[in-house]
Parts: C-alpha cells; sequence; structure tokens
C-alpha cells in the first residue's frame, strides 16, 4: 500500500514539472509575442492622410481659396456709384471706378472674386480628423499595447 502512494506521488511530481517544464511559455500555455500588424509600436500610419498628419480641405478642395459667393467670381457686385451702373462717365468714356462693368467692387473678396477659405485659412490643407493630426491611430489588432498574448504552440496537445 505504501508502494502504490510513493509511486502515486511520484507520477503526480512527475505531471507538475512536466507541465512546467515549457520553456516556451514557462507554464502558462501562453506567451505574449509581439504584434504582427504594427511590429510591436502599438500604432499604425495613418491611411486616412498617408501618414501626413494633414488632409486636403474638403472645402477648398484644396485651393485654399473658393469663388466669392457674392460677385460669383467676378469682383464686383452692386451698382458702381460713380456711373451709377452705366458704366460710363459724364464724357461716354469708360468708368474707370468700375471699369465699365457699372458694378462696384465687391466688398465681400475686395475685388478679388475668390475668398480665402475659412476651414483651412488659406493653406489648403486641414488637420486629420482621424489621427487628429498625430500621423499615426492606434493599432486595432493589439489595441494599442504593440503585443498579443496567444496560446502557447508548445502546449498544445
Ligand atoms: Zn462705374
Ligand atoms: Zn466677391
Ligand atoms: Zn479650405
Ligand atoms: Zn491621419
Ligand atoms: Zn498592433
Ligand atoms: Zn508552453
Amino acid at each position: 500500500m505504501k508502494k502504490y502512494l510513493y509511486i502515486f506521488l511520484m507520477t503526480l511530481s512527475f505531471f507538475s514539472l512536466y507541465s512546467c517544464k515549457c520553456d516556451t511559455c514557462g507554464g502558462d500555455e501562453e506567451i505574449t509575442v509581439d504584434c504582427k500588424t504594427c511590429d510591436g509600436d502599438g500604432h499604425i500610419r495613418c491611411h486616412e492622410c498617408r501618414g501626413s498628419g494633414e488632409v486636403e480641405c474638403d472645402d477648398c478642395n484644396g485651393y485654399g481659396s473658393m469663388t466669392c459667393d457674392y460677385c460669383y467670381g467676378s469682383g464686383r457686385n452692386g451698382m458702381c456709384a460713380i456711373c451709377l451702373g452705366t458704366g460710363m462717365d459724364d464724357s461716354g468714356w469708360t468708368c474707370i471706378h468700375c471699369n465699365g462693368t457699372g458694378k462696384n467692387r465687391c466688398f465681400n473678396c475686395n475685388g478679388q472674386g475668390t475668398v480665402t477659405c475659412n476651414e483651412c485659412l488659406g493653406s489648403g490643407e486641414v488637420t486629420c480628423s482621424r489621427c487628429r493630426g498625430r500621423r499615426f491611430v492606434e493599432c486595432q489588432e493589439c489595441e494599442g499595447k504593440g503585443k498579443k498574448t496567444i496560446p502557447c504552440p508548445d502546449c498544445q496537445d
């Protein structure tokens, strides 16, 4: 009877020894590896802005300015106060004030015909909303940890 108990204990210690023995995981049955998606960095380059942190402004299509709404790009709007809209001065010459258009210089664009984009303030680019200008986004695969826990490949039965 004592001998059986001895064998039983031996067997038990052998198995517990065996399960701790895995070099790969040290008996945890899972191991931590670098996330392949982000190379262990925890973040990946933002696709939205291709890593630049900025995207083309939607409002002006990247031009930084847009056609003035008030004069439709003509730079002139409203009746010329000098020639009263006729385009000519008293002598029948082209009104130099409105260039013969009969219209006043547009107050909104100051005669430029275009206005600076309010959204990007003329740069044509706005901060990428996806990465908020940080150029990188958190890796979804590892939730930004850079590491992943996987079942130990050497412990599988
Ligand atoms: Zn005029
Ligand atoms: Zn205008
Ligand atoms: Zn813009
Ligand atoms: Zn981005
Ligand atoms: Zn990752
Ligand atoms: Zn293992």
